[in-house]
Formats: structure tokens, sequence, C-alpha cells
């Protein structure tokens, strides 16, 4: 058996190959620990994969920055929970990289051969997989694309900086967006569900969300020329019209050329493609 365990900064989703799983991510490593080894002994697991909204070094297991975990700072959690248990391999992988994998192999992505997935959560993280492979990088942390820029001195970002395209493509990012026009501070899921009801102060908070989006995404079309871009987690969940916001946005910006070969999608295995694809890259 195996098991695949998406942290993310509010909840963890767990995937064992046949149940999903969703509960709320605790608020110590201590906690986080002992949950997944829990879980990993329930199952007899041999392997566990963990994947953590952050920087991480897939050759140690350590958790180097994670900003919206930030319990989770220098922490190695392949040890940490290797030490609970026996005979469980376990390895560390960072979210976003696990989600586009997932979507690669059984969702969204199959079938491509440059699929890039961006997943908006409480942060915002990207994905690549490349001719059936996913993009890791030399140390591990390929494709931060939350932590671009697309504003020079532009809103802080969680991560310390300012102008990256989380400071504004993120939950957090559309608080803000909606916060600007009407100085009210509500939290993203109210701001999605006026949006669908047709509230126009909530939508044009939605449209600036795309907008920024659209940018960061023309960056990736030019750089990487995918066939697939894919769109995961909650917000697009809840928001599904954003996609298409996000695909015209990026259409009217990109070359034709590579334009023409692109199509914007959501995510098909919903909130847990980052738990399915920590499965499929469990060892
Ligand atoms: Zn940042």
């Amino acid at each position: 058996m195996k098991l695949g365990v998406d942290v993310g900064g509010t909840f963890i989703k767990l995937y064992n190959g046949k149940n999903r799983e969703k509960v709320k991510t605790p608020r110590s490593a201590e906690e986080l620990v002992e949950l997944i080894a829990g879980r990993a002994e329930e199952l007899s697991a041999k392997g566990v994969c963990i994947a953590v909204a952050g920087l991480v070094n897939g050759e140690t297991g350590e958790v180097t920055e994670s900003p919206n975990l930030p319990f989770l700072n220098g922490l190695n959690l392949k040890e940490e929970v290797e030490k609970r248990l026996t005979g469980t391999a376990v390895r560390v992988v960072n979210d976003a990289t696990a989600a586009a994998y997932g979507e690669f192999k059984r969702g969204s992505g199959r079938g491509s051969r440059l699929f890039l997935c961006l997943t908006l959560g409480t942060g915002l993280g990207g994905g690549a997989v490349i001719n059936g492979e996913p993009l890791i990088g030399v140390s591990g942390s390929a494709m931060e694309v939350g932590h671009t820029t697309v504003c020079v001195n532009g809103w802080p970002c969680h991560c310390g900086r300012r102008g990256c395209l989380e400071a504004y493509a993120s939950s957090y990012g559309l608080k803000r967006l909606y916060y600007i026009n009407t100085e009210e501070d509500l939290p993203p899921h109210a701001i999605l569900e006026l949006a669908k009801s047709g509230d126009e102060k909530a939508l044009k908070a939605i449209k600036a969300l795309a907008f920024y989006l659209g940018v960061g995404i023309t960056n990736l079309v030019h750089t990487f020329n995918p066939d697939t871009v894919a769109l995961a987690g909650g917000t697009v969940v809840q928001f599904p019209k954003l996609i298409k916001l996000v695909e015209e946005e990026v259409k009217r910006r990109a070359f034709k050329l590579p334009g023409k070969a692109l199509k914007v999608v959501g995510a098909e295995l919903g909130e847990f493609s980052g738990a399915v694809g920590a499965y499929e890259l469990a060892p």
C-alpha cells in the first residue's frame, strides 16, 4: 500500500489509491508528523509521499521555506515521519509539482506533451510535466510561479518580496482585490459566492485576479510553449468561470503561435490533484 498526502495551508488531503480524506491542517509540526504517521500505520503503507506547500529539498526531505506553513520551516519532514515508522520509505515533494503530476497521470493533463498546472489556494503554486516527467529543478524548487514578479514594487507577498504573482492571484490576493474597491474585509469563499450571484464588486475583484493570472501565465507560455495549462485548487472549484476569463486574457496577450497551441482547462481531480499526484510519486 502507498499513501499520498498533500499538506496545504488550511487543509490536508490524503489518498491511498481508493479513499480520499480531507482534514484541517494542524498548527504544529509534532501534530502533523503524528497525523501522517498514524494514517500510514493504519494502512501498513510501504511508501509515503508528502506534498508540501513551499520549497522542499527533494533529496534530503527538508522543508526549507514554507511561507504559508511557517512551523515547517527548516524541518526534515522525511526524517521525522520515517523515525515514527518502521519499514516505510518517505519522499517529500512540492505540492504543486505533485498536483501537476496527479493531473498528468489521471486528470486534465493526460496525453499532454508539455503540461503546466497552477494551483490557486492559500498561495499560488506551479508544476510542470514535460514528456511525462515532473520538472523538479536542481534543488527541487522549479516552477515557483507564485513568486515570479508581475508588478515591480507591487503588493507585499507572504514570501517577503513585493509584486509576486501570488500577492494578487491567491485567496489572500482576492481578499485584497475585493477590499480596495469596497473597504470590506470578506473571506475569499464569501467573495466567490457573491460573484456567483452576480455581485458586480465581487466580479470586478475576480476579473482583476484573472488579469494578473493571465499576465503570469503568458510569461509561462512564452517560456515553455505548453499545450495545456490547468488551473487547480479550491478557488477554481468554487468559481469555474475563472478558467475562461484567464484563457481570454492569455490569448489576448500571447504570441499567436504558442497561443493557438494552448488550452486553459480546469483540473479534473478537484482539490485532490496534489494528493493523487503524491500517491503516484510515493516510493
Ligand atoms: Zn512571493
